[in-house]
């Protein structure tokens, strides 16, 4: 069959599928038997018009489309519809009685005007989904594969996709793409041509040319340009384009000026990139990152991130600095190619970095690019120490319509990141770490004082409330749970009382599923660090490998918790109720600070639920 097909193709197979989509498709009767089709129909239909086509599809779609096609032959006002309108849709399984299959049948019914001895007909037009697929995939890999080739060169390039007069202008440095223009081809002629074509005829004649290549025209063409800029000298360019093989929906090329322009920008110098590790240097991100805000759209965002890596001056101490050198540069590799086309990264110097997204939507989306590169980090020089970062982030509109406002609060957010223990992203939030002005941009040390302030603001709320309204203040509601997530960075909380089985209440995504029966038999050594009297302790899941296996399964391998803090109150021997507090990786650090606080909270509450 078609689809396990992997060797040759067979002649007849290949007759079928290569045929081109059709716009003629089948004529039927409201019995659904063939009145006329095009040649491919006919193959497919074994040219026997005495076959009804409901009959070759999928039994449970043929009925229900023969019951359509009467119902909709009765239709008082079926001729008024305009030819063409969609009546029905099918996926389905088409098979001809050669035993010919298109597994994955798209079947559009259309209305028509034609008719026989007045009674209407129907036309259905059909893709092969999984052929359609297939082929969109291999015209994916070439236009990928076009597009490292310019990479290679240095000139400019342009792609232009003509259904809906997209123009894109890129320049690829070290692998990152700069998007010079990107816009509708009219807005862009309008733009940066039509002054120039006003004064010089031969200039707009140039244009001419170019938009009827880029109408497809010409399946590939040449053409030299000359132009001469408002503040500069004649220049002369070649434009070399046409539309790449297998892409027939594009017209793409380079644009080769004769000498280098004179005032390009500095990021597409070879000076804007970072020796040791290839990316682009400070003054390049900013340059470019301030080239980009204006050009994102309204109601679009972006994502601002200062990363710094983790007791970096230990590594260099303890592995020296050429080792230092190779943990920066797997760094660099690997945000560059975990942010891929989503926007771009670079350098700050030292062992700090910053990367923009203009791609990424949604906080969920960002959260899994921070985690995918955190897991990166973690595997890479496991045994001889952990690579952690911290992250700070702000994200343009809202925290700020300037690079410097977002800066400062990619910073401070990093700053608080660092003061939280490391190893962690703090998305900037003015609720949570105080507004930051513009105009006056407080300290960090201020700044943190705020959320400090609000920490406790939050902490202080969810205690009054317990101590007026009991345990279930807090644990009946999803708000005090997330915001307690939210200041002290957790990933999961995970209450458990009375050990029936059952979690009292949960919240986040990466929540600990106990298993209680291990918990109760060998509590001893599951807390194998008691500490402050004996009533919680911070657990590393992977050193519970060897100890608890299934404790490392159910919670590292299954659910990605590498560490949680563990808060019970026991009755004799036995725990009663248990708090945990999760994480997803293995190495967050809390600093004492948060974990007393978070002991504290883990105390309060399951004393008071033990009393019930
Ligand atoms: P923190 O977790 O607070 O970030 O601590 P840290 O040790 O990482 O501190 P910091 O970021 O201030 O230290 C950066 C160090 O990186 C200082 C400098 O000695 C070292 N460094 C800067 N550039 C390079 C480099 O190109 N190669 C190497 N090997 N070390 C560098
Ligand atoms: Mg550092």
């Amino acid at each position: 069959m078609y689809l396990e097909h992997s060797g040759p193709v067979e002649d007849e197979q290949k007759r079928i599928f290569q045929k081109p989509a059709l716009n003629e498709g089948v004529l039927v009767r409201n019995d659904g038997t063939v009145v006329a089709a095009d040649e491919w129909y006919y193959d497919f239909v074994q040219t026997s018009s005495g076959l009804s086509l409901c009959e070759l599809i999928a039994p449970e779609d043929g009925d229900g489309l023969h019951r359509q096609l009467e119902d909709l032959a009765k239709e008082r006002d079926y001729d008024r519809r305009e030819p063409g309108t969609l009546l029905g849709e099918y996926l389905t399984r088409l098979e001809n009685r050669l035993g010919d299959v298109v597994e994955h049948a798209y079947l559009r019914l259309e209305s028509t005007r034609e008719t026989e001895g007045r009674r209407p007909l129907f036309r259905i037009l059909v893709s092969d989904l999984q052929r359609m697929q297939t082929l969109e995939a291999f015209r994916r890999q070439l236009l990928s594969k076009y597009r490292f080739f310019m990479t290679l060169k240095n000139e400019l390039y342009f792609e232009y996709r003509p259904s809906d007069e997209h123009f894109v202008v890129y320049k690829y440095i070290n692998g990152t793409s700069f998007r010079i223009e990107d816009t509708d081809i009219f807005e862009y002629l309008r733009r940066v041509h039509e002054p120039m074509a006003e004064k010089d005829p031969n200039y707009a004649q140039g244009i001419r040319t170019f938009l009827s290549y880029m109408k497809k025209e010409e399946p590939s063409f040449e053409m030299n340009v000359r132009y001469q800029p408002e503040d500069g000298e004649a220049m002369t360019a070649r434009i070399v384009g046409g539309v790449p093989a297998g892409v027939p929906d594009m017209v793409a090329g380079i644009y080769i000026p004769s000498q280098e322009l004179k005032n390009e920008a500095y990021y597409l110098t070879p000076a804007a990139k970072d020796p040791g590790t290839g990316l682009l240097n400070k003054r390049a991100v900013t340059e470019y990152a301030m080239e980009m805000l204006p050009t994102i759209e309204e109601g679009e965002i972006a994502w601002l991130l200062i990363i710094d890596i983790d007791d970096f001056k230990s590594i260099n101490d303890n592995f020296g600095h050429a080792f230092g050198d190779e943990v920066i540069k797997y760094v660099a590799d690997t945000l560059q190619k975990e942010v891929g086309t989503r926007g771009f990264a670079g350098r700050f110097g030292g062992d700090e970095f910053f990367v923009f997204l203009n791609r990424i939507r949604t906080r969920d989306d960002l959260k899994l690019l921070l985690k995918t590169v955190t897991k990166q980090f973690l595997i890479k020089f496991d045994t001889r120490f952990v690579l952690t970062c911290s992250v700070g982030v702000s994200c343009y509109p809202q925290d700020g319509a300037t690079l410097e406002e977002l800066f400062a609060k990619a910073d401070k957010a990093l700053y608080i990141a660092k003061e939280k223990g490391k190893n962690r992203h703090i998305i900037y939030d003015p609720k949570l770490h105080g507004d930051l002005g513009s105009e006056s941009i407080q300290s960090q040390a201020v700044s943190y004082a705020i959320s400090a302030e609000r920490r406790r603001e939050v902490l202080g709320r969810i205690m009054l409330g317990m101590c007026e309204q009991g345990a279930a203040y807090f644990v009946e509601n999803r708000d005090h749970l997330r915001d307690l997530r939210t200041i002290f960075d957790l990933d999961g909380i995970t209450i458990v009382t009375d050990f029936g089985g059952k979690a009292l209440c949960r919240d986040g995504k990466y929540v600990t599923k106990p298993n209680l029966d291990l918990l109760v038999s060998e509590c001893e050594t599951v807390f194998t660090r008691k500490e402050n009297s004996g009533k919680y302790v911070e657990n590393n899941i992977l050193m519970q490998k060897d100890v608890h296996p299934e404790l490392y399964q159910g919670l590292y391998v299954q659910q990605e918790i590498g560490a949680c803090i563990v808060c019970a109150e026991f009755v004799g021997a036995l725990p009663h109720t248990m708090m945990t507090f999760d994480i997803f990786n293995k190495t967050r650090k809390w600093s004492d600070k948060d974990m007393d606080m978070l002991c504290l909270i883990g105390q309060t509450i399951t004393k008071l639920l033990c009393k019930q």
